[in-house]
């Protein structure tokens, strides 16, 4: 796009973020917190990791959760860390659980705007619209610590250390929702890419959403999709496989739940198969669509109604 005097002239107006509802506007003022005010926010950058887990703390309790913890120690390096919890506990059938969850934790040097503060967002903001919902089932609002390398697929990744708690403690998991950076979005042709041969048959501009499972978990991708879609404009494209063959689908918490036998799916917008600012320190607030995320925010929303309710 060549910039004109027009455009200087509108420059005020157009400038302008233009949210489309309450929910659009949350997210961004979430990820202003957390990918701008604060930033990295890991075991290299103690501080942002700390003031993270305050934040997400202090925003589930706004909304009038207790922020419960698992904390732990690592074993590679000498910290402690911690998973968050808001819980909605099931009004007829509590031990039915269904888990939603999104690392907070960042890689290296970046912001982490797309990955993971988008869905950290999404994350918060559907806590705030189920605060007054009753659900029969229990559901789970899990932030998750280390899903970043040096940590991930190791005993020191968050979603590890809770998918073995819930376990060691008999727990009925039904259905876990990873949220992993869903904030990236582009209308450009060519503008998705793809592992391998899967190219040839899912859309080549990453305007969707991408819904994952392994092939255990496949129904529960099925009546998830039929979900998002009944309430969401998203466009999405799912793709369940095994997780020996594509490794792509495994490359968040959800991992961690198939690793002790639970179903789980994955929400994403491709990540580096679409973004270009992926574990850079270009991943800021600016690339971000905070109305397209409100549309994520729609269908999970449902998606939870649906498998809780
Ligand atoms: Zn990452």
């Amino acid at each position: 796009m060549t910039k004109t005097d027009t455009d200087t002239i509108n420059a005020s107006d157009t400038n302008k973020p233009q949210f489309k509802n309450t929910t659009a506007e949350n997210l961004a003022k979430t990820l202003s917190v957390l990918a701008r005010d604060i930033g990295k926010r890991n075991h290299l950058n103690p501080s942002g990791l700390k003031k993270a887990i305050n934040y997400i703390k202090y925003e589930f309790e706004r909304h009038g959760y207790t922020a419960d913890t698992q904390i732990y120690k690592a074993d590679s390096v000498d910290m402690d860390f911690e998973n968050i919890i808001a819980t909605i506990p099931g009004s007829t059938d509590k031990d039915s659980i269904i888990v939603i969850g999104a690392h907070y934790d960042t890689y290296g040097d970046t912001p982490g705007a797309d990955d993971n503060g988008s869905a950290v967002g999404v994350l918060l903001e559907l806590a705030r619209l189920f605060k007054n919902i009753k659900t029969e089932k229990t559901l789970r609002f899990v932030a998750f610590a280390n899903e970043e390398p040096p940590f991930f697929k190791t005993n020191d990744m968050g979603s590890l250390r809770y998918a073995k708690m819930c376990k060691t403690l008999d727990e009925n998991i039904e259905a876990m929702i990873c949220l992993e950076s869903v904030g990236y979005y582009s209308d450009k042709p060519q503008s998705q890419n793809y592992p391998h041969v899967l190219k040839f048959f899912y859309p080549s501009t990453g305007n969707f959403l991408s819904m994952v499972s392994n092939m255990p978990s496949r129904k529960l991708l099925e009546k998830s999709t039929a979900s998002f879609k009944s309430a969401s404009k998203m466009p999405i494209a799912k793709l369940w496989a095994p997780a020996t063959l594509v490794n792509a689908i495994t490359l968040s918490d959800q991992w961690a739940f198939w690793k002790f036998g639970y179903k789980a799916i994955m929400l994403c917008d491709t990540a580096f198969f679409r973004t270009p600012h992926y574990h850079t320190p270009q991943d800021t607030i600016e690339k971000l669509d905070y109305n397209k995320m409100a549309d994520v925010v729609d269908g999970t929303k449902q998606i939870l109604l649906d498998l809780a309710l």
